[in-house]
């Protein structure tokens, strides 16, 4: 039986006449890390907001757990167990990250993810909790949407550009939460970074997007910083998609 938790299937979705995604196939086991990497434009926000139903998909189906969401609206997908955390971070900014928190945990569906457990996972939370979301710095924002997702309960958690506009500070904080998440083990991750050092230190799978399009996956471990960045770049000659590459002295 497959242990795959998330399967995407021929997946397209367009911007009026411009596609952006076009016929992806790929899928995520339980408790996997996935970063989802290319340049500007290549479609990795799309295929997020695709696959949380925040943007319509042209084609192709969505499976989480074996059953098609493929027509289901984002709030019924976050039930299923699908949460993104978006890029800008959306937080309500007059209400206490306390308040926040609680709010997503009763728009989601029960589960292990309750305000202790969520607390002990990310510690840049505590020290906030009781805090107006407005006054929190960009650093404690991130940790605070990604704190917000967790109380839906997800098994797959879409993060699109956790470091977008944070200092370097707060980008290493923002990771050891989710290095922290990640121990616990529960949730597969599904992340743009646009680091590509930092997504193949964290990721155990990269997958590199080039104009809509998977032109590289593998295990982190096995692929080369320079296929990595040929991919990323088109240099289509050193770039065997689809398949995992020998690690290279
Ligand atoms: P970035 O890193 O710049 O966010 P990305 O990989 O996330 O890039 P997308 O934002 O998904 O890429 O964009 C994919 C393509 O779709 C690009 O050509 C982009 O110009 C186009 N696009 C994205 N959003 C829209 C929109 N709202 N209307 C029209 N075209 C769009």
């Amino acid at each position: 039986m497959s242990t795959d938790l998330l399967e995407v299937q021929g997946l397209r979705a367009a911007h009026g006449q411009l596609v952006a995604v076009r016929d992806l196939n790929f899928s995520i086991e339980r408790g996997e890390v996935v970063a989802l990497i290319g340049a500007n434009g290549a479609g990795k926000t799309t295929l997020l907001r695709c696959l949380a139903g925040v943007h319509p998909s042209a084609a192709g189906r969505v499976l989480l757990d074996g059953k098609d969401i493929t027509a289901l609206l984002a709030h019924q997908r976050v039930r299923r167990g699908l949460a993104m955390v978006p890029e800008g971070r959306r937080l309500f900014d007059d209400m206490s990250v306390r308040e926040n928190l609680r709010v997503a945990g009763d728009h989601g569906r029960p589960g292990d993810w309750t305000l202790p457990k969520v607390l002990e996972a990310l510690p840049a939370l505590p020290p906030i909790i009781d805090r107006p979301a407005g006054a929190l710095s960009g650093g404690q924002r991130q940790a605070a949407a990604i704190g917000r997702a967790l109380m839906t309960n997800p098994d797959v958690l879409l993060l699109d550009e956790v470091s977008l506009g944070l200092s370097p500070l707060a980008v290493e904080e923002v990771y050891r939460n989710l290095a922290h998440l990640r121990e616990v083990g529960r949730t597969s991750l599904l992340l743009v970074e646009q680091d590509l050092s930092r997504a193949m230190a964290f990721a155990d799978r990269v997958l590199c997007l080039r104009e809509g399009r998977i032109v590289l996956q593998g295990p982190a471990e096995s692929l080369t910083r320079e296929a990595v960045t040929a991919a990323y770049f088109g240099v289509e000659a050193s770039v065997e998609a689809e398949r995992p590459l020998e690690t290279q002295p």
